[in-house]
């Protein structure tokens, strides 16, 4: 099973797709965590990140696209995937298409989370003191969530178009949404 999560930051892909990982038995591509991991690691593509991702701007789609070609390229995808974080904008929801089309693995399904602006604040907000994130502060998550309504929120009409949404609400507890997400995905496992 081939599945993207779509959801504003804070909707709760990442607790979701921790879950998903386990049920399904696929591996769980994070590009937030690849980053952050180049940046603990203070490579040369974590430096250039590092100040992007703290403002709470984009990261190059050249440098996500390298990325992800290369996390595809290892042998744990080929029984599928659970992808958070990416795309984020059209250009990027179009390359994925491509890089997966040439491939032969095309995504079975885009589940997308909804949860109201509101509430992801508050979320956020909780994580941050949690967390302690250096991107979960006031100004990068506003940043964020602009940059999700006005880049990211066009991915979910590109996967509509394409016949592979899905909505599921992401208010309830952590059980509750699971439950949605499964049932929801759950059809097309039995036909793929
Ligand atoms: P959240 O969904 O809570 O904002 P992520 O962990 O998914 O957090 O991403 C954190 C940051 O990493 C983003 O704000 C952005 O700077 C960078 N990033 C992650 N994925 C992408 C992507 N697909 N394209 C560009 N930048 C990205």
């Amino acid at each position: 099973m081939r599945l993207v999560l779509l959801g504003a930051p804070g909707s709760g892909k990442g607790t979701q797709a921790a879950r998903l990982k386990d049920h399904l038995q696929v591996p769980h591509i994070s590009t937030g965590d690849l980053l952050r991991a180049e940046v603990a690691a203070g490579s040369k593509l974590g430096l250039e990140a590092k100040e992007v991702m703290a403002r709470g701007e984009l990261v190059s789609d050249a440098i996500l696209l390298g990325m992800l070609e290369d996390r595809f390229s290892r042998p744990d995808t080929a029984g599928g995937f659970i992808l958070d974080g990416y795309p984020r904008n059209l250009a990027q929801a179009d390359a994925l298409d491509a890089l997966l089309n040439r491939i032969g693995q095309p995504m079975d399904f885009a589940v997308q989370l909804e949860v109201a602006t509101e509430l992801l604040v508050e979320r956020i907000a909780g994580r941050a003191q949690a967390e302690g994130r250096a991107d979960d502060n006031p100004e990068s998550v506003r940043k964020r969530l602009h940059v999700y309504e006005t880049s990211t929120a066009p991915v979910i009409e590109f996967y509509r178009q394409h016949g592979q949404l899905t909505v599921v609400d992401g208010v309830g507890t952590m059980d509750e949404v699971f439950t949605r997400i499964v049932e929801a995905i759950e059809p097309v496992r039995e036909v793929g």
